[in-house]
C-alpha cells in the first residue's frame, strides 16, 4: 500500500507561505512512490492548486449539505472547484471546538465522497479516555459512527489521532499505535468487507522527522497526518523522504 503523507496547515499561513508548498511540490515530484497532500486554509486553495504539482490539495472541513443557507460554510463541490482532491472530516479540533458528532462527521464524509473527494476521517481518544483504558473502545465507536458504509479505498482514508498527542510533542508508544491500527483495520473490514483491507490508515499526533521512520514501520500504519511539522518544507520534506525509504523496505 502506498504511504500517504498529509499536512494540515490549520488556521496558519498567508500567500507568502505558498513558498513552502513550492518546495514541498518539488520534493514530492522526486518521491513518486509516496502520495503527498496538503490542506491549506480555504483562502489559499485557489492559489495553491497551480503550484502544487503532484501534491494533492484539500480542505480541512466541508459542510454536509451541497448548498444552501449555511453562512460561513464551504461545500464539497466548492472545494472541488478550487482543485481539491480530499477533505479532512472530524479532526479532533472540529470535534472539540465545534462539537462535531460522529453522525455529523459521517454526513460530511458522505457529502465529500458524493462530490468526488476522498474523505480523511479522523478518530482518536482524549487523554482521560486513554488513562481510563477506554481508547480502543472509543475509537471503535467513532469508526462505527463516522465511516460512511459505502466507502471504498479511493474515497476514504482514516487518520488515528489521539487528541492528547496533537501539537504536544507526546506520542503513544509504538505498541499502542500498532494495537490501535490493528483494531482499526479489523473494524474497517467489519464495516466495509474486503474493501476494508485496502483503506489507508494514517497516524497523526506529533509526527516529526525524528520519529517518522519508527511510526511508519508499524504494520497497518499507511501514512501520517501532520500538523506542526507540515508548516515548513524543512520539517515536512524529510518525513516524505522517510516514507519513501520505509516504503521501499517493507512489503505492504
Ligand atoms: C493534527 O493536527 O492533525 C496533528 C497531527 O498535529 P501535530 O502534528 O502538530 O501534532
Amino acid at each position: 500500500m502506498r504511504f500517504l503523507i498529509a499536512g494540515n496547515w490549520k488556521m496558519n499561513g498567508s500567500r507568502a507561505m505558498l513558498a513552502e508548498l513550492d518546495r514541498i511540490a518539488e520534493a514530492a515530484a522526486a518521491q513518486t512512490q509516496v502520495d503527498v497532500a496538503i490542506a491549506p486554509p480555504f483562502t489559499l486553495l485557489a492559489d495553491a492548486r497551480p503550484r502544487a504539482g503532484q501534491v494533492w490539495i484539500g480542505g480541512q472541513d466541508c459542510h454536509q449539505a451541497a448548498k444552501g443557507a449555511h453562512t460561513g460554510s464551504i461545500s464539497a463541490d466548492m472545494l472541488i472547484e478550487m482543485g481539491a482532491r480530499f477533505v479532512i472530516c472530524g479532526h479532533s479540533e472540529r470535534r472539540a471546538e465545534f462539537g462535531e458528532s460522529d453522525s455529523l462527521i459521517q454526513a460530511k464524509a458522505q457529502a465529500a465522497q458524493t462530490a468526488g473527494l476522498t474523505a480523511i476521517v479522523c478518530v482518536g481518544e482524549d487523554e482521560p479516555e486513554r488513562d481510563e483504558g477506554r481508547a480502543v473502545m472509543v475509537v471503535a465507536g467513532e469508526l462505527d459512527g463516522s465511516v460512511p458504509p459505502a466507502s471504498n479505498a479511493r474515497n476514504l482514508v482514516i487518520s488515528y489521532e489521539p487528541a492528547w498527542a496533537i501539537g504536544t510533542g507526546r506520542t503513544p508508544t509504538m505498541a499502542e499505535i500498532c494495537e490501535m491500527h490493528a483494531m482499526i483495520r479489523a473494524k474497517l473490514i467489519q464495516i466495509l468487507g474486503e474493501e476494508g483491507t485496502r483503506v489507508r490508515i494514517l497516524y497523526g499526533g506529533s509526527v516529526n522527522p525524528g520519529n517518522a521512520a519508527q511510526i511508519l514501520a508499524c504494520p497497518d500504519v499507511n501514512g501520517a497526518l501532520i500538523g506542526g511539522a507540515s508548516l515548513t518544507a524543512d520539517t515536512f520534506v524529510p518525513i516524505v523522504r522517510t516514507a519513501s525509504a520505509v516504503g521501499a523496505n517493507v512489503s505492504q
